[in-house]
């Protein structure tokens, strides 16, 4: 396959923020994939773009007679997509352009995609799915959680899990609607229901329900000068008082899964917690930035058991790729994830089923999640007869 021509424009996110779309003209067709956009982003990300959205449609469109010279047959020829634009565009840009690529290959060899990276993986992951939401993702008067993601984790099987969280997320309205006397069964960024409730008041209403739960704390987005701000209810901890804190949380809540529980520097916390409760998943999003030198210096500090995969938090999918080989060496867990601004790219489920990911994050509801985690159904199914 060759690329003969890539065009690019701004388009909306499910936020209505703007974002790329790029397409690629190809002896095979043509092909258009789009970037999703964070809201929580982590300090150690690439940036989504070079200058600005507006000065990577330019660029990407002036490079465009540069990629007609190589053939592109297999994942690793990504490699030369960087080589040409290395240092030019950001990672929104790139993800996308990569994602074309990926497409073009899949058609010209009658392939899916997933199979482009791995024609023998067999893995599903788990669905990971934000029930309620609080902290940056969501926009209230009054209070709220601090924590900024409640996650249903049903058991392996992309349509029996789909449908799980559904259920559990409709009965979760009127059981919220008891405790929170302000609840509009409003709902945040990434369609999970906005509560007034505390983490604590979440928690137990959770724990009513027989499925494993996990939760994203998010805490670079409120931690300051050696503290995590808390403001519902409104206290202050330090990065000691942030550890025993959960150590309880921990203790008393059967919390399978914890996302950033500490800021993004500290390394030595999350292996604290880690070797505590080696059991539960200790993961890194904002810490490990989807990016290999930070994902070695978690390894080494014993920080993590399990890392968020995104792929526009480095953008190079050849860089994704060294992660996952990381990762899979270390005994890591990878949870691939959406972003809280989406588009309808559904490209997410085929990265995470030829990449091998234990687990998929994508929500639960909302057309931009459920574009993805249909896609995975489709592979599901597929995979099965
Ligand atoms: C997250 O923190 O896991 C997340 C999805 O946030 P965002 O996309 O807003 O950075
Ligand atoms: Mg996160």
């Amino acid at each position: 396959m060759i690329i003969q021509k890539v065009g690019a424009k701004k388009i909306k996110d499910s936020r209505g923020d703007f974002t790329i779309e790029i397409s690629v003209q190809t002896d095979f067709g043509k092909f258009s994939s789009s970037a999703p956009n964070g809201k929580s982003k982590g300090k150690y990300e690439a940036k989504s773009y070079k200058n600005n959205l507006e000065g990577d449609i330019e660029k990407i469109k002036e490079l465009s007679e540069y990629f007609s010279t190589d053939v592109l047959e297999k994942f690793d020829d990504l490699r030369r997509i960087e080589d040409v634009v290395k240092g030019h565009v950001g990672a929104n840009t790139l993800f996308a352009l990569e994602s074309c690529a990926l497409k073009a290959m899949a058609k010209e060899q009658k392939k899916e995609i997933w199979e482009i990276i791995n024609p023998n993986s067999k893995k599903i992951p788990r669905l990971v799915g934000n029930c309620i939401g609080g902290g940056l993702h969501s926009t209230t008067d009054g209070t709220k959680p601090d924590f900024q993601e409640f996650l249903l984790i049903p058991p392996v099987g992309a349509k029996a899990g789909f449908e799980l969280n559904k259920k559990i997320k409709k009965e979760l309205e009127f059981l919220i609607k008891k405790k929170d006397k302000k609840f509009s069964s409003k709902k945040n960024d990434e369609d999970a229901w906005i509560t007034s409730l505390g983490d604590k008041e979440v928690l137990e209403i959770l724990s009513s329900f027989k499925i494993d739960f996990g939760i994203d704390i998010a805490s670079s987005s409120f931690h300051k000068r050696k503290k995590y701000y808390y403001s519902n209810p409104k206290l202050e901890r330090t990065a000691d008082e942030q550890l025993f804190y959960l150590l309880n949380l921990l203790r008393n809540f059967n919390i399978r899964y914890i996302e950033d529980p500490f800021e993004e520097e500290d390394f030595k916390a999350f292996a604290s917690l880690l070797e505590k409760f080696p059991d539960r998943l200790i993961v890194g999003d904002d810490l490990t930035v989807t990016n290999s030198k930070r994902l070695q210096k978690a390894i080494d500090m014993k920080s993590i058991n399990a890392l968020i995969v995104k792929p526009n938090q480095c953008g190079s999918l050849m860089e994704v790729k060294r992660v996952v080989e990381l990762a899979k060496a270390n005994k890591i867990k990878m949870i691939f994830s959406h972003r809280s601004g989406e588009t309808s790219e559904n490209i997410l489920a085929d990265l995470a089923v030829g990449f091998e990911a234990d687990f998929i994050k994508c929500g639960i509801t909302g057309p931009e999640r459920e574009a993805k985690i249909k896609r995975l159904i489709e592979i599901e199914k597929n995979i099965k007869d």
